[in-house]
């Protein structure tokens, strides 16, 4: 089995803390390399991001990786919290730009993600492995896909040990984006992100914002199952499941799955690649 690991987000409420406890010991068994939080841009979502991935590592015994974006940060708040996670024992940390929430005026002291990197060599040395964000279908704010990719090739020179992509349901994109950063230059593993299917509204709402594509056979399948959640879950289970079997035969060093703080579909596709 290649290498995996799960994305959380931070829970904010009694609730959702206990399902991400009882989704943590679902997946504990898929023996994930490492488990990512990732990080909410401004003030307080800080702390939760530092609570969470506390949480996965006391209680539940992962090696985690806090997401760190630097939109709206200064250095010295992100300094802070290198040697916080430094001081934790953390030795993998994935690096962000991240965007700037409506109604926050200042960008912080870095413009773009190799910038961050840059900062956490010069400030932490390589006691990180960094990972940063990877793009097969062109970050939705870039014009040219081609100086998106040097931009993300700019991340790894800066630094970085690797990457995950954004997720895509086109493996072709993938390979495609493989292959130019590789003739770049690019030696890191790129790891794909994967999203499992489980609501067909809501992946179509993440898609429009995040620049992914959901293929017209995709999107026309799920649509004729209307609100028959169960066949909605089998079918995305199956097509992801498809989807990562090709990636790996392909030559993909591991999966990121976006696990969105559940457990069942992310287990359903892992079923189908045993
Ligand atoms: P960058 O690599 O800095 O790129 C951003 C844009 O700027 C691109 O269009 C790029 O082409 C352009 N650019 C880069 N350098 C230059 C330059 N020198 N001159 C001009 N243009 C340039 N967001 C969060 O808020 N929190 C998270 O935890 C989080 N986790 C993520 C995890 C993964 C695996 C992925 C794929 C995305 C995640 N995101 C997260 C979303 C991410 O923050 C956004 O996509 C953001 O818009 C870009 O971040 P980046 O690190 O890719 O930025």
């Amino acid at each position: 089995m290649p290498s995996i690991s799960f994305e959380f987000f931070p829970p904010k409420t009694d609730e959702q803390r206990a399902q991400l406890d009882r989704v943590a010991a679902a997946l504990q068994p898929a023996a994930p390399e490492y488990v990512s939080v990732t990080f909410g841009a401004g003030g307080s979502t800080l702390s939760y991001t530092s609570d969470t991935v506390r949480g996965l590592h006391q209680q539940h015994g992962f090696h985690v990786a806090p997401h760190l974006s630097c939109m709206g940060g200064s250095r010295a708040e992100i300094a802070a919290l290198l040697d916080e996670y430094r001081a934790a024992g953390y030795r993998r940390i994935v690096a962000l730009r991240g965007d700037l929430p409506s109604g926050m005026a200042s960008a912080g002291d870095f413009r773009y993600a190799a910038e961050l990197v840059r900062f956490i060599r010069e400030h932490s040395g390589d006691h990180f492995h960094v990972e940063v964000a990877a793009y097969p279908e062109t970050h939705p704010q870039a014009e040219d896909a081609l100086v998106d990719l040097r931009h993300f090739k700019a991340k790894i020179d800066a630094g970085a040990n690797g990457a995950i992509t954004q997720y895509f349901f086109n493996p072709d994109a993938y390979f495609h984006f493989v292959d130019d950063a590789q003739r770049l230059g690019v030696k890191v593993p790129i790891v794909p992100g994967i999203m499992p299917i489980t609501n067909y509204s809501q992946l179509k709402r993440f898609s429009d914002a995040c620049g992914a594509e959901i293929p017209r056979w995709i999107a026309k399948r799920m649509q004729a199952h209307g609100d028959d959640a169960a066949s909605i879950r089998a079918l995305g289970a199956e097509v992801v499941a498809q989807m990562c079997l090709r990636l790996l035969d392909g030559g993909a060093p591991g999966l990121h799955f976006y696990t969105l703080n559940r457990a069942r579909a992310t287990l359903a596709v892992l079923e189908r690649l045993h």
